[in-house]
């Protein structure tokens, strides 16, 4: 009975013991983070036990959240925004990290996606805690002259940084196993990047669709920006596709 409860609800770890969700200062270029929306199972709890090796260790735990107030209960992102607070963490951005700034123990938040209104609700939260979010925009082309104002205005007002994260959200290797690679850096990488320089962004790094990644598009895509992020999946029953 006991072997099958375990297989039931998989083997999660909590999120302190995800070694590839925290940015030791390394100058890797591939970073994961650690989903924190309530499906994933990694409940505030084990957040706040990601906060206190961050805080204890001096690194950076990266910390993704798709919907706030949606995909985690507006109580629990608060939570979290409090613990970082209340354990002296730093906020720190993907562009933070490609600038190199000196290493300090902090929490890199997360967005992808295209929820732009959860997202413009957590203004105040954010700014009440001084968060500065990652925020990783797919699909960015397809967005309305109003919406990618939103996205600006958002930005600009919160200090947030806006990063690339595909244009389609299609899983890379497969995209590449049917097209080949150059199709996937020209269709789905590249143009992801220049609609944000376009618009002003300066663009440091690209978030895999789903985390899914190889050796080979890293190689590819760590060309065109300095940082690349996949996922780390806390689930033993799947392989994540973190390299750390
Ligand atoms: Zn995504």
């Amino acid at each position: 009975m006991l072997a099958v409860a375990a297989l039931a609800t998989g083997c999660q770890k909590q999120t302190d013991e995800v070694d590839g969700a925290f940015y030791t200062w390394d100058n890797r270029v591939v970073h994961c983070a650690v989903e924190a929306d309530s499906k994933t199972g990694n409940d505030i709890v084990s957040i706040e036990a990601g906060l206190d090796r961050a805080r204890d260790r001096g690194e950076v735990f990266e910390i993704l959240i798709h919907q706030p107030g949606v995909s985690i209960p507006w109580t629990d992102f608060e939570r979290l925004l409090a613990g970082v607070r209340d354990r002296g963490l730093a906020w720190v951005t993907y562009e933070d990290m490609a600038r190199g700034i000196p290493p300090v123990g902090g929490v890199s938040l997360q967005y992808d996606g295209t929820w732009i209104v959860p997202w413009l609700d957590s203004r105040a939260l954010l700014q009440n805690y001084g968060a500065r979010v990652t925020i990783f925009v797919t699909r960015y082309t397809r967005l309305t002259d109003g919406e990618r104002a939103q996205i600006r205005r958002f930005a600009d007002e919160g200090g947030h940084d806006v990063e690339a994260h595909a244009v389609n959200h299609l899983r890379g290797p497969f995209y590449v196993e049917e097209h080949g690679l150059d199709a996937y850096l020209d269709n789905e990488v590249q143009p992801s990047i220049d609609a944000l320089r376009a618009d002003g962004y300066e663009v440091v790094s690209f978030a895999y669709p789903f985390g899914d990644r190889t050796d080979e598009i890293d190689r590819a895509v760590g060309k065109r920006v300095p940082l690349l992020r996949s996922l780390s999946i806390t689930r033993d029953v799947v392989s994540s596709p973190c390299p750390h």
